[in-house]
């Protein structure tokens, strides 16, 4: 059969997260993954990497430390890892799914675009891998084994769900921190809006000269029935599926008529 499932026993599952490698939630991502497959590859950054968005590091050479057989830290970003891991380290046979996380906080409406942990498996998608971003809503690790039942209810369905063409997605799931987390529903949502983040904390430093803080992320503004905000403040598991194609679709006609001289 053209379309036959993915064989569990050849699959190959790629983690990494922006928390870095020594992270409790990409430790228990790692345990969920070998339960389900044989082959798991942790590829995860030295150092803690939030907010580090979809940044490759271009302007210095990047180091490889291989710490245990397919356990490696990168001295860079999120999707750093993951290209060294499917570029390089795994380059003989590409990851079958990529998985991010579990990170310490949400990563909820706009904070996609500035989240290590949804670039790292973004990265993988755009190599046309299937790919999921797991958060904890809040940080702390409170309750993180729970959501990491939960990561494994999810990942054991996909693997199932997979077949050997599987056409490549994306999702990002957000977890809330309580201790029945496997038990709570999922739901499947939309990003929501966050109002624009808190204002930048102007300090002295020691030395006397201005320092700046950019402020915490700004509360919920569109956190209606259906969005990812939603769904986690009603205690429930939210999955949004995501694409990286930007285009305002919707505006094409009109910025043609405005803007373009071409007939
Ligand atoms: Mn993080």
């Amino acid at each position: 059969m053209f379309d036959r499932p993915i064989d569990l026993q050849k699959a190959r599952i790629l983690i990494s997260n922006d928390d870095g490698i020594n992270a409790p939630g990409l430790r228990l991502l790692e345990k969920v993954a070998r339960s389900l497959c044989p082959e798991v590859w942790v590829v995860a950054p030295e150092q803690e990497q939030s907010g580090a968005s979809h940044s490759l590091t271009l302007r210095r050479p990047l180091r490889i430390r291989q710490i245990s057989k397919r356990r490696f830290a990168v001295d860079g970003t999120p999707t750093d890892c993951a290209l060294l891991a499917i570029k390089f380290i795994m380059k003989d046979q590409r990851p079958t799914l990529v998985l991010s996380g579990i990170n310490a906080g949400g990563n909820f409406g706009e904070d996609i675009t500035y989240s290590g942990t949804v670039a790292a498996a973004m990265e993988g998608y755009l190599f046309g891998i299937p790919a999921i971003a797991f958060s904890q809503a809040d940080k702390g690790w409170a309750h993180v084994d729970a959501a990491a039942h939960t990561a494994r209810d999810i990942v054991e369905r996909v693997l199932a769900a997979m077949s050997e063409h599987t056409t490549p997605w994306l999702l990002n799931v957000n977890i809330p921190n309580r201790d029945d987390a496997a038990a709570l529903p999922r739901v499947i949502t939309r990003l929501g809006r966050r109002h624009a983040s808190e204002p930048v904390i102007r300090q002295t430093s020691p030395r006397g000269e201005a320092i700046y803080w950019i402020g915490p992320a700004g509360s919920a503004r569109e956190a209606g029935e259906g969005t990812d905000f939603f769904a986690v403040a009603q205690g429930q598991v939210s999955i949004t599926p995501l694409q990286v194609d930007l285009t305002e679709h919707a505006a094409l006609p009109a910025w043609r008529r405005n803007l373009a001289t071409a007939s």
